[in-house]
């Protein structure tokens, strides 16, 4: 655990599974207060001639979740793919393969939250300009999501709410290894480490899967 920005070397020194632990440090470091202290324009310079994260991180646009913030990362530490209900498209894969196979990051984090409104918004099947095309993509999560008889199937229900999105979770990371070969051969060669989390909006924890 260090300040250290990364460089080519610390990046290379950095296993997939090391990755992994390093994120689940930061989110240890941020739950406790212990948040590490950085200089972010030192940050700044001492990246303006490259950059070598170590990790890349999917999640939601949610405003409560500000990535770096809640795994303790500074400049130049993890690539950022945020979208409602951290689905993956063409672009966001293509993002991916650039942060793992060109620029060296050692994990993909898909990190779904608690309460999240896409969810609820897929749960409910809002409507609405282009967002109806995204929510979508998070519907196959919400019909596998199995109810008990007369349970409600829609944003009323925080538990099933919260089900959906573990799900949803669980389909994106299917869905990387399915539509992206690079990624697939990466993970399946212990290039990279490929792994679901839950952020909780009510604790700022993130459970690994
Ligand atoms: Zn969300």
């Amino acid at each position: 655990m260090s300040t250290v920005t990364q460089t080519a070397q610390s990046q290379a020194s950095i296993t997939p599974d090391m990755a992994v632990e390093l994120l689940k440090a930061g989110n240890k470091r941020f739950v406790e207060n212990k948040g590490l202290q950085r200089d972010l324009l030192q940050q700044v310079n001492q990246t303006a001639s490259g950059q070598f994260p170590f990790a890349a991180v999917v999640s939601c646009i949610d405003s409560r979740i500000p990535t770096e913030v809640v795994f303790d990362q500074g400049i130049g530490d993890i690539f950022n793919a945020r979208v409602a209900g951290n689905i993956v498209n063409e672009d966001i894969l293509g993002s991916l393969e650039f942060a793992c196979k060109i620029s060296g990051s050692k994990a993909i984090v898909v990190m779904g939250h608690t309460s999240c409104g896409a969810v609820k918004g897929a749960c409910d099947n809002a409507q609405l300009g282009n967002l109806t095309q995204m929510l979508d993509k998070i519907k196959p999560a919400v019909e596998l999501t199995p109810t008990a008889d007369g349970e409600a199937r829609d944003s009323n229900n925080t538990a099933f709410v919260n089900q959906v999105a573990d799900k949803n979770v669980e389909l994106t990371i299917e869905n990387i290894k399915k539509n992206s070969e690079v990624l697939n051969e990466m993970h399946q060669q212990g290039e990279i480490a490929l792994i679901g989390a839950m952020y909780d909006v009510n604790t700022g924890e993130i459970t690994f899967s």
